[in-house]
Parts: C-alpha cells; sequence; structure tokens
C-alpha cells in the first residue's frame, strides 16, 4: 500500500489533486525499524548496505528522496569535458541495498528524546538506532546574483559542484575565447576542498590546448590563508601554481555577482569592507554550503553551525548514544570527501554494532581523508593524511609528486571500487593495500 502511495507521491509534481490524496494519505502510515539510515547518498547508502546484510529483512529502513544516486568526485572531470553527468549517475533503485526498506522521502524533524523522524509527507518512523547521513547542500541564495547566473546559460557562470551545472562549465571552457578566468572557494565548510583548485588547473590545461591561454589570466580567489590544509601537498602544488601562472588571492571570498556588468565582488576575511572586484569572461564558483535545514532545525543534535555533534573518534552523537553520523554532514574536523566516508564507515559499522549489544564503541576513526588532485588531463597529485594533515599514503612513492598513475586511479579506479564495493559495503578504504604494498610507511 505504502509503495502505491509513494507512486502518487510522484506523478503528484505534476497534477495538485492526486499530490493532496497521496500527502494526506500518506499521512497516517507509521513504521518502525531497529535501525534507520537518514540520507542514501555515499554513507547512507553504505551503511545501510552494511547493516541490512547482516540484520532481519526490512530491519533497516533508509529513508531518502532522491531517485538519482551521483559518483559526485567524478563531476570535476565532467567539467573538464572528460566524461558526461550522465556518467556518473545510476537509479538510487539500483545501489540502495534490496533488503533494506527504502521511503523515498525527506525528514522533516528528528526528536531524539522519542526516537522518533517525521517525513515531508506527515510519516512518523520510530527507530531504535539512527544513523544520519544527510550530507551538505549547495546554499546558491548566499551569494546575490549566483542563481540567476547559473540558470542564464550564456552568463559564463558556472559550478562543478551540482550535477545540474557541471556540464555548462566544460561549455563555458570550450566558448572561452581569453580574457579573466576566476575562480572561488567559499568561507563554509565545503565538501572535497581541493575541487575548486582542481578546476582551475583543468582551465589551465585546457586554454593551453585551445591556444587560448596566453591570452587570458587565470585567478583563483580562496577564503583560506594557504593553497592546501596540509604542508606536505600545499608545497607541491604552489610549484604548479607558479608553473601555471595562477594568480591566488588568499583570504578573498565572493559576495555577489553582478551579472550584468560581469563583474564578480569579493571581501576579504580579515576586513570585510575591504573589497575587490574583478572582471570576468568565465567565473566558476564553488558555492556556499550549509547542512539540510532540518538538521539545522534540531538544535539538540547540531553544533552552531548547524552540523551533527558527533565524537571525532568514535562517530557516535555526543548527547545520543544510539544515534551516529557519517559523511559530510558531521562536524567531525576532516576533510569532507566519498575517500573520508569509506574509512568512516568500518568505524560506524562496529561501533554502532557494540551499541546495539549495549557496550562502549571501541573503534576510532583516525581523520582520513584523500584528495586527487588533478593537474592536467594526465597528471594528479594524490594527496592522502589524517586528522591534524599527517601525511597517510597508500602508494609505495612521493604522492606529492604529480603522478601519471594517480590520475588513472582517479578517473577509472575510484569509480569502479565506489559503484562495486564501497555502495555495497564491502570497501574501508586502501588500509589494507597499504599494508601490502607500502608495508614499511610511517
Ligand atoms: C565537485 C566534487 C568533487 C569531489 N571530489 C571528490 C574526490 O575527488 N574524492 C572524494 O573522496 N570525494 C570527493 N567529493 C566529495 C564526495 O562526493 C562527498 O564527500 C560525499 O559524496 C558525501 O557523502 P554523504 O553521504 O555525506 O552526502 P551525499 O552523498 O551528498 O548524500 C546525502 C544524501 O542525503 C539526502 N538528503 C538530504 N536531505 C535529506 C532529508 N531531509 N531527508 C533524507 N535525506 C536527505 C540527499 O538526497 C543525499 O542523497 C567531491 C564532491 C564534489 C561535489
Amino acid at each position: 500500500m505504502n509503495n502505491i502511495l509513494y507512486k502518487l507521491s510522484n506523478v503528484s509534481a505534476t497534477t495538485g489533486i492526486i499530490r493532496k490524496f497521496s500527502v494526506s494519505a500518506a499521512k497516517n502510515a507509521n513504521f518502525s525499524c531497529k535501525l534507520l539510515v537518514v540520507g542514501g547518498g555515499s554513507g547512507g547508502c553504505t551503511m545501510a548496505a552494511k547493516f541490512a546484510r547482516k540484520l532481519k529483512k526490512d530491519s533497516v529502513i533508509i529513508l531518502e528522496p532522491s531517485s538519482d544516486h551521483y559518483y559526485q568526485p567524478l563531476f570535476t572531470l565532467v567539467g573538464a569535458g572528460v566524461t558526461s553527468v550522465a556518467a556518473t549517475r545510476r537509479d538510487a533503485r539500483s545501489v540502495l541495498p534490496s533488503a533494506a526498506k527504502w521511503i523515498q522521502d525527506s525528514a522533516e524533524s528528528i526528536d531524539p528524546e522519542q526516537n522518533v523522524v517525521k517525513t515531508a509527507s506527515g510519516d512518523t518512523i520510530n527507530y531504535e538506532y539512527l544513523v544520519v547521513a544527510v550530507g551538505v547542500v549547495n546554499d546558491y541564495g548566499k551569494v546575490p546574483g549566483l542563481t540567476e547566473a547559473l540558470k542564464d546559460k550564456n552568463s559564463g557562470v558556472s559550478t562543478i559542484y551540482s550535477p545540474d551545472y557541471c556540464e555548462k562549465t566544460w561549455a563555458d571552457f570550450k566558448n572561452f575565447k581569453g580574457g579573466e578566468a576566476v575562480f572561488t572557494y567559499p568561507d563554509t565548510p565545503i565538501k572535497c576542498p581541493g575541487a575548486p583548485q582542481k578546476i582551475a588547473y583543468m582551465a589551465d590545461s585546457y586554454f593551453t590546448k585551445s591556444n587560448v591561454r596566453s591570452k587570458s589570466n587565470i585567478t583563483y580567489n580562496t577564503c583560506l590563508p594557504v593553497i592546501f590544509g596540509v604542508k606536505k601537498y600545499a608545497d607541491a602544488l604552489m610549484k604548479v601554481v607558479e608553473r601555471k601562472k595562477i594568480k591566488v588571492n588568499y583570504k578573498t571570498v565572493l559576495k555577489e555577482i553582478k551579472a550584468d556588468r560581469k563583474e564578480a565582488v569579493f571581501f576579504n576575511t580579515d576586513d570585510k569592507s575591504q573589497e575587490l572586484t574583478l572582471p570576468y569572461n568565465l567565473l566558476h564558483v564553488t558555492p556556499p554550503m550549509r547542512t539540510p535545514e532540518f538538521l539545522q532545525r534540531s538544535k539538540q543534535l547540531v553544533d552552531a553551525s548547524g552540523f551533527l555533534t558527533v565524537d571525532k573518534f568514535t562517530l557516535q552523537h555526543t548527547k545520543y548514544p544510539n544515534i551516529y553520523g557519517i559523511g559530510d554532514c558531521t562536524n567531525t574536523p576532516n576533510s569532507k570527501t566519498a575517500a573520508a566516508i569509506a574509512k568512516q564507515s568500518y568505524v560506524v559499522e562496529q561501533n554502532l554494532r557494540q551499541t546495539m549489544r549495549a557496550r562502549g564503541a571501541r573503534r576510532a576513526y583516525d581523520g582520513y581523508g584523500a584528495c586527487p588532485l588533478v593537474t592536467s588531463y594526465g597528471t594528479c597529485v594524490l594527496a592522502e593524511f589524517l586528522y591534524d594533515g599527517v601525511p597517510h599514503e597508500t602508494l609505495p612513492f612521493d604522492q606529492a609528486r604529480e603522478s601519471v598513475i594517480a590520475y588513472y586511479m582517479k578517473r577509472d579506479l575510484f569509480p569502479f571500487i565506489y559503484w562495486n564495493f564501497m555502495l555495497k559495503g564491502y570497501y574501508n578504504g586502501p588500509e589494507f593495500v597499504r599494508k601490502i604494498i607500502n608495508p614499511f610507511a610511517k
């Protein structure tokens, strides 16, 4: 019956009457489960797969509104014209574990005292244990002019941070005939903090190929005081920046886009009254990001910035022991990447199983994250590191060096691992490979 209701809900986007019927009928639905996973993206799908295999059928419910699942790390290469957005997408139904029940709806509120989640359609889901994996969303509205500029096909403004606009980046690359190419990095936590500069490096390579580089300037504007948070890789990337003659403005944040004049206005993080206006022919924006609104409203669960408060080692909620968090929506100080989620998934799996047995969490997440920084069509710096920016490399060579192997790992190997192992709950990061091929590394 509920399946029928949800099908009607889908149809409802075009017909108000059916929607009203389906929503009011669905209001009565009341589900219960042992484990509820809210969000079925990289982290949620991985966790649901791990537990659906272990627990009885339908003990796991996944609450996920989208019928599309994207492998987001490839959006950078979509923007650079290496692949298409279609190649990064699969039906959510084909990746979510069949042994779990998928409710295609959004969480509207979490009541951690009563162990109840309410959905946007008015259903209630009672859980014993909860994994929150709702990621972050782009906050386009924070930059006046951005939403309109992204929607305008001819604006020259795009972002690789959305399946809706990453192909526009490629179109803008091809249309660029020289002039000012401007890139940005906002002052909020973002996923894949390397991607804003990766796309600038790819722009340089493409403009060189298309013979427009000599008549163009590339400017990279970042809120950070350094090019990258881990010194070893920052040193290597500074050489890339210098070789490519990319101008870097530090502590510089996009404030507004004046699309009619093709100008981007920035502020300085030390003194917000200090403005910089850059004219652009191509503007690539990394939008500000935040957690979904319903999570921000769940005040008992989040910090002042709206991120789920979990212990940075155990990934267990700091106040509610039956709640765990994984991925971009938590307040752990690691780099928000799919690579981090692979490692976190093992820790959450082990610790949540302990919690289910009424024992204390015992595994610790070490902050592992990885960032394959493509520097051209064919080279990549493969940054891997732990909490506090401590390098932790898998391959038996200096990964700060630009390498061809790392480029093909990013393009071909990592997507293969993601679809075939990680989302099925069988990949916990490269530690086992590291022990074999790089056993003497610190
Ligand atoms: C351009 C780009 C480049 C990247 N490059 C890399 C890279 O090279 N390497 C790397 O490891 N990582 C990279 N990443 C980061 C990586 O893709 C993310 O860190 C990862 O996918 C986050 O997983 P998640 O589960 O936390 O969130 P997501 O995968 O975003 O999933 C969150 C899910 O929650 C759902 N949701 C939202 N609100 C609700 C709600 N109210 N109720 C229920 N569900 C909800 C959403 O529909 C979504 O499916 C990149 C990302 C981008 C965009």
